[in-house]
């Protein structure tokens, strides 16, 4: 199974708690003013990876306490994501999700594509929603607006509403 992905960081300290491999994904259409990631938004850039050569750059990272999932927009290649999240959870690493849909968009695309579903289901935070510039505050942790909530996305998902993990 093969994504496309602008890049990876093996020692990321702010897309989740602890040292993190941040797997950056190619490909974003919510265009949002002042984004820091202009250069992942061409679906079309980037480089295709396999699900086994990224898990092969997990493994070799150290000291990690998890992976997380960034963008772009992951939610575009679910199907990709999904397999990768599952290679990651089997691998007993923490799993954090960010998003530009909010967690209540994703569960309606979910009903056409269930990979949303099953990556929800497998992440232990989602941090969803655009980022808006108007709302930005430097003080949060792990995202940049204060629209942008951190979620417990399993338990979201199962009780059917946003459960936060911190605020
Ligand atoms: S969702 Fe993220 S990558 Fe996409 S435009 Fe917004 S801030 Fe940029």
């Amino acid at each position: 199974m093969k994504l496309r992905i602008a890049g990876i960081v093996t020692d990321s300290i702010v897309d989740g708690p602890g040292i993190r491999v941040a797997i950056f994904a190619q490909g974003c259409f919510h265009a949002c003013p002042g984004c820091h990631n202009p250069h992942t938004h061409d679906a079309n850039g980037g480089t295709e990876m396999d699900v086994e050569e990224i898990m092969a750059e997990i493994g070799r990272a150290r000291y990690i306490q998890g992976v997380t999932f960034t963008g772009g927009e992951p939610f575009l290649q679910a199907k990709g994501f999904a397999e990768l999240a599952r290679r990651v959870k089997a691998a007993d690493l923490h799993l954090v999700v960010y998003s530009g849909y909010t967690f209540e968009g994703l569960i309606e695309m979910g009903r056409k594509e269930p990979e949303i579903i099953q990556i929800l289901s497998m992440a232990d935070w989602l941090v969803d929603g655009p980022y808006k510039a108007e709302q930005r505050d430097l003080t949060l942790p792990f995202r940049g607006s204060r629209n942008q909530r951190i979620l417990l996305s399993a338990q979201s998902l199962a009780s059917g509403q946003a459960i936060p993990a911190i605020e």
